[in-house]
């Protein structure tokens, strides 16, 4: 980036060094703002990312009061004075017309090769697509980069020549090479000392020489004054690159050593409000920043609580999971104000603060089947309290007496419990057969248990109600609990087992009854 401060006299250009590849705020005349990282600038204007994400836009320079151009502006527009004219074209094809030297004209190739200012390489043009060439007079400036005509300047500089590097100075300044124009002032002062011992030297009498010194004294004077506007402009570039990224408490504070430092220079002059003026834009820029990252962090926020339960999800035990997860609230502070360089009060402020339009996008949790997890079901144990009893002895195999038709004949255990035995099977403790203790009872899961036997989104769900159910970052909604569809909502059911009815407890709910859902937002 190149950067064009009008001081005075002649015009000051600064070359910046990658700073365009930072977020920025650009303020138009409207007042209003936008931020977002520059990518380019051209003659038409600036061309920015959005932070808000709406895309790519440029703004063009008329929007941007021309104070500010200076920070933006990539290219020095003021052709400087009498510059070169040269024999050029001007080639108009159905969709653009570019202006330059006509290097070739490729018949082979069936193209034209036309030199212009926007790269050293010519550009090519497809000669089926030309409409016409003309033959003007084109300015130096439109046929080479900044970079090639200062090369072209220099390649006919005398550098013993006092004025010749003095213009040489000037001209790399107005072409935007500020370092490069430095380094000829400094030889040009080399250049003045080697003059005053000529004159001491010489052989002009008192006066004639002291009317010499003086306009020595004149020269250098001119010259330390343009060395004081580059570095001005240098050290106010770095000050405002400062703000422009955001650290406007750094920029300030430069600002009040710039203006002191520099006061007295054509710079200065247009500078001296520079502290208030960078005051300003920090009220706007941080009133601006708290409303494009509000909106940042509403967005966010679902994101990184999805991270971080999936994340607990993958806890050994369903207890180490719900305390984690109670502390989930400090670690989505401090993830989000990590992401967007904030501070973490400030991300609870925009969040609280976006509650309208957090609230129409609602999320669901199902604690599910861990429902009776955190809602009073039994952990383990056995769904009944029936206590083991003695299985009658005799032929009647199985225990199957009671139930009809099947008294006492055929029919294994096993065959018994498949056809009439209660639930799910195969949990069932002890050993059972003729003339042994007969268990009715079933063992029901423990937490951990639970856990494991489920699928990560299972867990990630049960979770995530819990956390929102005690978080103090977001709202809650209507708690839905539906009946357990397993004993519609009784907890217990009656199975049978072993040929008898038993009551037991629902080995879906616990006895808890119901399964909960939230919202939250
Ligand atoms: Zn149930």
């Amino acid at each position: 980036m190149i950067r064009r401060i009008v001081a005075g006299s002649f015009v000051l250009a600064v070359s910046a060094v990658a700073a365009l590849a930072q977020d920025d705020v650009v303020r138009l005349k409207s007042g209003e703002f936008i931020l977002g990282k520059i990518q380019s600038s051209d003659d038409r204007g600036l061309t920015l990312e959005r932070w808000d994400g709406s895309g790519v836009i440029t703004i063009a320079w008329e929007l941007i009061p021309e104070t500010h151009h200076s920070r933006f502006r990539s290219e020095v527009t003021g052709a400087s004075a009498a510059e070169a004219m040269l024999d050029g074209v001007r080639v108009i094809t159905s969709f653009r017309v570019v202006e330059g030297l006509m290097l070739e004209e490729d018949t082979a190739a069936n193209l034209y090769r036309v030199k212009t200012k926007e790269s050293p390489q010519p550009t090519l043009i497809p000669k089926h697509v030309v409409l016409a060439v003309e033959k003007i007079k084109v300015a130096e400036s439109q046929v080479y980069t900044p970079e090639e005509r200062l090369q072209r300047y220099m390649a006919a500089v005398d550098m013993a020549d006092l004025e010749q590097v003095a213009k040489a100075a000037d001209f790399a300044l107005s072409l935007g090479f500020p370092d490069q124009a430095l380094q000829f002032y400094r030889s040009a002062r080399n250049l003045i000392e080697a003059r005053i011992r000529e004159v001491e030297a010489s052989t002009l009498s008192e006066d004639e020489k002291n009317a010499k010194y003086e306009e020595i004294n004149e020269l250098l004077k001119e010259f330390d004054r343009k060395v004081k506007e580059i570095e001005g402009a240098a050290s106010l570039k770095e000050i405002e690159d400062h703000a422009a990224s955001g650290d406007f408490d750094d920029a300030i504070r430069k600002a009040g050593e710039w203006v002191r430092e520099y006061e007295g220079t054509k710079l200065w002059e247009r500078n001296q409000d520079l502290v208030e003026r960078l005051t300003r834009e920090r009220e706007e820029f941080v009133a601006n920043r708290a409303k494009v990252l509000s909106r940042k962090v509403v967005e966010e926020f679902p994101k990184i609580v999805g991270k971080r339960i999936r994340e607990l999800a993958r806890a050994d035990g369903v207890d180490a999971a719900l305390k984690q997860a109670e502390r989930l609230d400090d670690a989505i502070v401090a993830d989000l104000a990590s992401k967007f360089k904030a501070t973490g009060e400030e991300v609870k402020h925009w969040w609280r603060q976006a509650l309208a339009e957090r609230e129409k996008k609602k999320s669901r949790a199902n604690m599910g089947t861990g429902s009776w997890i955190v809602n009073g079901g039994q952990d383990g144990g056995y769904d009944s309290q029936q206590a083991p009893r003695q299985q009658p002895r005799g032929g009647g195999g199985g225990g199957g007496g009671q139930i009809p038709g099947m008294g006492g004949q055929g029919g294994s255990l096993e065959d018994l419990r498949r056809r009439y035995g209660g639930g799910g099977g195969g949990n069932q403790p002890g050993q059972q057969g003729q003339g042994q203790q007969q268990d009715l009872r079933k063992r029901l899961q423990t937490k951990d248990e639970w856990w494991k036997s489920q699928s990560s989104s299972v867990r990630e769900s049960f979770l995530e109600a819990n956390w929102a159910l005690q978080s103090k970052l977001v709202q809650l909604g209507e708690t839905k609990e539906k009946n357990c569809p397993q004993c519609y909502g009784q907890g217990t059911l009656k199975a049978q087992r072993a040929g008898t009815y038993v009551d037991v407890i629902c080995q879906r709910c616990h006895n808890a009854k119901s399964e909960v859902e939230i919202v939250w937002w």
